[in-house]
C-alpha cells in the first residue's frame, strides 16, 4: 500500500467559493493524513498485510487480525473514503451526467433531492454515497463514522463527507448549504468512468 496521501488534482483554493481553501487544507493535510498515519501504524504490526490492496482489506475485514481490525476499519475506511471524495471533485465540471448515465439515474433533479435528503437526514458523523449494490442497481447509502461501502458488499461511485470538519469553518451548522454547494463540484466524468470500470469486470 502506498503510504503517502494521493495528490489532489487541484489547489487548496480551487474549490472556492463552494468549499473554502482553509477547510480543504485542514481536511486533507490534517484529518486525512491522520487516518493514513494511523492505518500505517496498525498495518505495521502485521507486515503480512502490507502487500494486500486496501480495497481488498476493506472488502473483507475478517482477513484482518483482531487486534488491529477496528483500527483498520476506522482508519483504512477514513483513508479510502477521503481519497475517493477528493477524486470526484473538480472545480470545472459539467454539473450534469452524460445522457447515458442519466438513463440509469432517472430524473436528475429527483436523484439530487433524494441524495440530499439522505445527506441531511444522516445523524451524527458519516457519509452518503451513490453505490452499485449487490444486485447491480444504483442505490443511495448512508454510512456512519468511516465505515466503507466495500465492507457492506457495495461498490462506491460518489461520496459526500458529512463530518462537520468537511464544512464547519465556512458553513457552521448549515449542512444544507454545504451540500447544495458541493453539487457544483461533482465530476460526473470521473463517476461514470468508475461505473464503467465496475461493469467491465
Ligand atoms: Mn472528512
Amino acid at each position: 500500500m502506498n503510504k503517502t496521501l494521493p495528490k489532489l488534482n487541484y489547489n487548496y483554493d480551487s474549490l472556492e467559493p463552494f468549499i473554502d481553501a482553509k477547510t480543504v487544507e485542514i481536511h486533507y493535510s490534517k484529518h486525512h493524513q491522520n487516518y493514513l498515519n494511523k492505518l500505517v501504524e496498525a498495518l505495521d504490526k502485521h507486515p503480512e498485510l502490507s502487500e494486500v490492496p486496501l480495497e481488498n482489506i476493506l472488502s473483507d475485514l475478517d482477513i484482518v487480525p483482531e487486534d488491529i481490525r477496528t483500527a483498520v476499519k476506522n482508519n483504512g475506511g477514513g483513508h479510502f473514503n477521503h481519497s475517493f471524495y477528493w477524486s470526484i471533485m473538480n472545480p470545472n465540471t459539467k454539473k450534469i451526467p452524460s445522457d447515458e448515465f442519466l438513463s440509469k439515474i432517472g430524473d436528475f433533479e429527483k436523484f439530487k433531492k433524494d441524495f440530499t435528503d439522505k445527506a441531511l437526514g444522516l445523524f451524527g458523523s458519516g457519509w452518503v454515497w451513490l453505490v452499485l449494490n449487490e444486485h447491480g442497481d444504483l442505490e443511495i447509502l448512508q454510512t456512519s463514522n468511516q465505515d466503507c461501502p466495500l465492507s457492506m458488499g457495495k461498490k462506491p461511485l460518489l461520496p459526500i463527507d458529512l463530518w462537520e470538519h468537511a464544512y464547519y469553518l465556512k458553513y457552521q451548522n448549515r449542512r444544507s448549504e454545504y451540500i447544495e454547494a458541493w453539487w457544483n463540484l461533482v465530476d460526473w466524468e470521473v463517476v461514470e468512468k468508475i461505473f464503467e470500470k465496475y461493469n467491465s469486470r
